[in-house]
């Protein structure tokens, strides 16, 4: 009999991105295999995001689609995981008779079980329960990529956002041992992985049960040797402290590229948001960040047209902008999520119109700044990690250490490699460039 086959549609965050990878794991040391096409698999996984309005639509309507498959194999699992399932759980069974299983943030893990459990009982399962349980992770990931891995570090998030819905359906803060992520860092090291993306809704409240804390765990991975680069993603204003910001800059391992999301430039706002922290206070830690770490990047998240927001309030947020020179910002209009404190208990009365005029003019804004930032970058030397062929085009691929996107002339045997590239020209999203020596950075030799 031909091994069953499996699908995976993933939404959302890098943090989903890895449950998949683990989740592909745990069917394939079931002897299962990978298609992409869900019409012809035997299970189909949806793992869902729940952030913002568009990305869960989106996946429903492919959820959707799926209708007809099922009818011409009724033995097809269909799944529903990740953070819209933990969300909406039994109310999913009841609105798509098709779907089969619903899975959970922390149940994901049993991804094997609970597939095996709806073929043996032919009943329709929800699991979605082990929601505040701390969660010890299988080793079996199926990794996308041979050169960068995800690592989790910690799950969860204590704070209480008013916009934000991951409190909800990622469960209470958890911080994985550091041990634990010093052993698997070591295994991918052994595997040939060079570069690591420390996961965590807010890496800066790491801390395990012995106390470690953020800059501990950045100090015992620099010392593994064979890992070339440490990333991390996302930091947090209300918890990063002066020793997170200082280890960056210890630590030759750990890149100089901070994601610190602001959310608003105005201080009302943000108390609307119950974000604990000011502008002031922002402005404190990035004058830190920039003093420890010279040329560091720094990128951040913004919201524009949250309840109440006034004009003047958001001009705030164009000045602040214009203040910070961030390399990049991931910009969003605010889109009530129900279940969120802001959605039960604010009314959404910035027009759409209106959040859509302010997204634009930060967006341009924001263009016109990366676009310069970058410029700057022009006959300047950057280490790059070649991760392969550029997307169009003969040229290759790869980043810098202050996670900057840059394309150049150059063949395959350059793939995994370091490099030293002088930058030649730059857009707000890329920039170009040429090999001027392969070359084995400082702390490559391991
Ligand atoms: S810190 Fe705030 S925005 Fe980030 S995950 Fe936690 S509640 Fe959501």
């Amino acid at each position: 009999m031909a091994p069953r086959t499996y699908a995976i549609v993933t939404y959302g965050c890098q943090m989903n991105e890895h449950d998949s990878e683990i989740m592909a794991g745990l069917l394939e040391t079931r002897g299962m295999t990978r298609v992409e096409d869900e019409n012809g698999a035997d299970v189909v996984l949806f793992n869902t995001c729940t952030v913002r309005d568009g990305a869960e639509s989106r996946a429903y309507g492919r959820v959707e689609s799926l209708v007809s498959a099922k009818r011409a194999n009724p033995d097809m699992v269909i799944a529903v995981c990740g953070c819209s399932a933990q969300d909406r759980g039994q109310a999913l069974l009841e609105r798509y008779e098709h779907v089969d299983l619903v899975i959970g943030t922390r149940d994901y893990v049993k991804v094997d079980q609970l597939v095996e459990e709806v073929w043996r009982s032919q009943q329709r399962l929800v699991a979605i329960d082990d929601i505040d349980k701390p969660l010890s992770l299988p080793t079996v990931p199926v990794r996308r990529s041979s050169l960068k891995a995800y690592v989790n570090i910690m799950f969860g998030c204590n704070n209480r956002c008013t916009f934000c819905i991951v409190p909800k359906t990622r469960g209470v803060e958890f911080s994985r041992p550091l041990e634990e992520i010093v052993e698997e860092v070591k295994r991918l090291a052994a595997q040939g992985y060079r570069e690591v993306c420390l996961l965590g809704q807010n890496v800066n409240s790491y801390v395990d049960a012995q106390r470690h804390d953020f800059a501990d765990l950045l100090h015992a991975l620099d010392e593994i040797d064979g890992i070339w680069r440490i990333r991390y993603t996302t930091s947090n204003p209300k918890s990063a402290k002066h020793r997170h910001l200082a280890a960056i800059a210890q630590c030759p391992k750990v890149m100089e590229n901070l994601h610190l999301p602001v959310q608003s430039g105005n201080n009302r706002v943000l108390r609307q948001m119950k974000r604990a922290y000011n502008v002031e206070r922002y402005r404190f830690l990035v004058a830190m960040y920039r003093d420890l770490c010279p040329g560091g990047a720094l990128t951040t998240d913004m919201i524009v047209g949250f309840p109440s927001e006034s004009e003047a309030e958001f001009r705030d947020t164009l000045r602040l902008t214009e203040e910070m020179r961030f390399d990049q910002q991931f910009m969003f209009m605010y889109s009530p999520r129900k279940g969120t404190p802001a959605a039960d208990t604010m009314r959404n009365d910035v027009p759409l119109a209106m959040k859509k005029d302010r997204l634009q003019r930060l967006i341009q804004l924001q263009e016109e700044i990366s676009t310069e930032v970058n410029r700057a970058e022009i006959g300047r030397l950057h280490e790059v990690l070649v991760e392969g062929p550029a997307r169009r085009g003969d040229d290759m691929m790869g980043r810098t250490r202050t996670d900057k996107t840059v394309v150049f002339p150059g063949d395959a045997s350059l793939a995994g490699q370091l490099v030293q590239v002088r930058i030649t020209n730059a857009w707000s999203h890329t920039l170009r460039g040429e090999v001027l020596t392969p070359s084995m950075s400082k702390v490559a030799a391991g």
